[in-house]
């Protein structure tokens, strides 16, 4: 520069390692089973760190998606074309097996490995985590069906990403979508009006969908109404004779984030589908992908939280003002530990519960399962978008520049709280869930009591929750604040088991014990907080 020197602005956050240079992942992984993954985990978390994988992030977000409806000459072609990035980065989660190891190679630890690779991807970009998330998602709804597993399972394990758009038999690999939600109503999917017409050995259906991302999967989950009742059709984007099926691409949304992705609005012109369940079993069939989707919306707001927290950290400690770094005056310490605190205790949840996926023989952690998995979509979810917001503060004027990864971030934390079923839908779950049987309530009383006796505020808390359980059961205006607090309890009692004494006193404090304000940066003073912000810099 001719004018000055550039002076006290950080260095950029690239070429680091997303896994070894994050603790808390490091040992949230090991400690809910998926150990012997830490090699591959450091190998996938290098790579995102580079600075050629970020900027393809940037790029594949500059370069939106675009429709192409037609060909040059008019003929319909319904497809969407990407920018390179984005296929780069397709191709890096598929090859880590993000979509579809646990089901490729199942073994202990499986879900909890592939969480933790979801977890770093998702912090680089966060819009391939759709149509990956869906393809993971949709495997054990097409277990139901054989003939339709026997054929597409072993498309969908592979590790090659193909980005081409022609019948799936002629790729090397292949995405799952699923397209739920029409115009009069998404969370209601009872009011579907798609129409599914038996012909043949399928069906033809005929309607709309108002939200279908990832269009260019190679086929989809739908929900339509079938002669006996909703059923979930599994509709291919090309027929079995190689033609195009007749699924119209008719506007692709304009949303506030996830602009790397394309969310389209469709018209069925009786496009051809295979049925997978029984016919008037559609939403009990779709909702098994629903619990992995709902999982992968806490696992991705939890990606987003850690990304987030860590970008501030990393401006904290590099920038000062008043003669000293930003890290180490006294209010922006508190400041950084909060957000630390509640990325860490989402990312330790997340993988909690991903363990749960992973021992389904087990009738225990399957009720943890039913139970946690929409509390922890509610929870985490809901807390996404404040820490974005708080976070890039932290970094001054620069964080509210595209050029900075923090408008990104805070754009892409709402879609999670949203899709795969709203918060309030995930609390009125979790109240079904809990009157149901007894086999939820007491997973959640087993995991509080695993932790009794660490912590004398977690006690209290868990013993006020169990008040709560009984008095609030069944009483929908009250969900929120119930699952809430059970949240709470659920991440204080794996802080206190897992975490370092910091970390767990804060957060008992704060969030149980009600020492903590109403803004991120008002923790109780004590001792620890910069422990807690050390911890959680991705750099050292
Ligand atoms: C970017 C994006 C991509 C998407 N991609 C897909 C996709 O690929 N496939 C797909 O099928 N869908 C997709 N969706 C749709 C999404 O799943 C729905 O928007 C969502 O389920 C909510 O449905 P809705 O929009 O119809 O809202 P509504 O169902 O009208 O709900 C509106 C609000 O009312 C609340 N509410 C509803 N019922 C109750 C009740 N009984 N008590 C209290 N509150 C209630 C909800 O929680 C919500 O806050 C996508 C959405 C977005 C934003």
């Amino acid at each position: 520069m001719a004018t000055h020197e550039i002076l006290n602005q950080p260095p950029p956050l690239t070429d680091y390692n997303l896994f070894s240079s994050d603790r808390a992942l490091g040992e949230a992984a090991r400690r809910e089973g998926a150990g012997w993954a830490d090699v591959a985990l450091a190998d996938f978390g290098a790579r995102l760190g580079t600075a050629e994988t970020i900027d393809w992030g940037f790029q594949a977000n500059h370069n939106p998606p675009v429709l192409r409806a037609f060909d040059r000459y008019g003929h319909r072609q319904d497809m969407v074309e990407f920018h390179p990035a984005w296929h780069e980065l397709m191709a890096l989660g598929v090859g880590a097996g993000v979509h579809a190891a646990p089901w490729e190679e199942p073994k202990p630890g499986a879900h909890v490995a592939r969480a933790a690779a979801a977890f770093m991807l998702v912090q680089i970009e966060s819009g391939v985590q759709c149509p990956i998330t869906m393809t993971y998602g949709s495997v054990p709804a097409l277990r139901r069906q054989p003939e339709i597993a026997a054929e597409w399972l072993p498309r969908i394990f592979s590790r090659r990403y193909d980005k081409q758009f022609r019948p799936a038999r002629e790729k090397t690999g292949a995405l799952i979508g699923m397209a739920m939600t029409e115009k009069q109503g998404g969370s209601d999917l009872r009011s579907n009006s798609t129409r599914a017409v038996p012909d043949g050995g399928g069906y033809r259906l005929t309607g709309h969908k108002w939200f279908m991302s990832a269009p260019m999967c190679d086929a989809f989950l739908v929900l339509a109404q079938a002669p006996g009742g909703l059923t979930c059709f599994f509709m291919p984007r090309w027929t079995p004779d190689g033609d195009l099926n007749a699924i119209r691409l008719q506007r692709l949304k304009d949303k506030l984030g996830n602009k790397s992705n394309a969310s389209s609005e469709i018209e069925l012109e009786g496009a051809w589908a295979q049925r997978i369940g029984d016919e008037g079993r559609g939403i009990p069939t779709i909702i098994e992908m629903g619990n992995y989707t709902r999982l992968d919306c806490a696992i991705g707001s939890a990606g987003i939280m850690r990304q987030a927290a860590a970008q501030a950290v990393h401006h904290a400690m590099h920038r000062s003002a008043f003669q000293r770094k930003l890290a180490d005056q006294p209010l922006m310490t508190n400041v950084l530990a909060d957000l630390a605190l509640e990325a860490e205790a989402a990312m330790v949840l997340a993988l909690r519960l991903a363990r749960a996926y992973d021992r389904q023989d087990d009738p225990a952690e399957t009720a943890f399962r039913r139970l946690v998995t929409p509390a922890a979509k509610y929870w985490i979810c809901k807390r996404g978008p404040m820490l974005a917001a708080e976070a890039m503060e932290v970094l001054g004027g620069n964080g509210y520049v595209e050029e900075s990864l923090m408008p990104r971030l805070y754009r892409e934390a709402p879609v999670n709280s949203i899709w795969e079923g709203s918060g309030n839908i995930m609390c009125l779950d979790v109240l079904r869930a809990l009157g149901r049987d007894g086999g939820a309530g007491e997973a959640l009383r087993a995991e509080l009591a695993a932790a009794r006796g660490a912590d004398a505020r977690l006690d209290r808390f868990a013993a006020a929750l169990e008040s709560d359980l009984a008095s609030s059961a069944g009483d929908e205006g009250a969900a929120r604040r119930l699952v809430e607090r059970m949240v709470l309890a659920l991440q204080a009692a794996l802080l206190v088991s897992g975490s370092p004494a910091p970390i767990a006193d804060a957060f008992c404090a704060s969030r149980l014990a009600g020492d903590w304000g109403h803004a991120f940066g008002t923790l109780p003073a004590a001792g620890g907080l910069r422990a807690i912000v050390d911890r959680a810099s991705p750099t050292t």
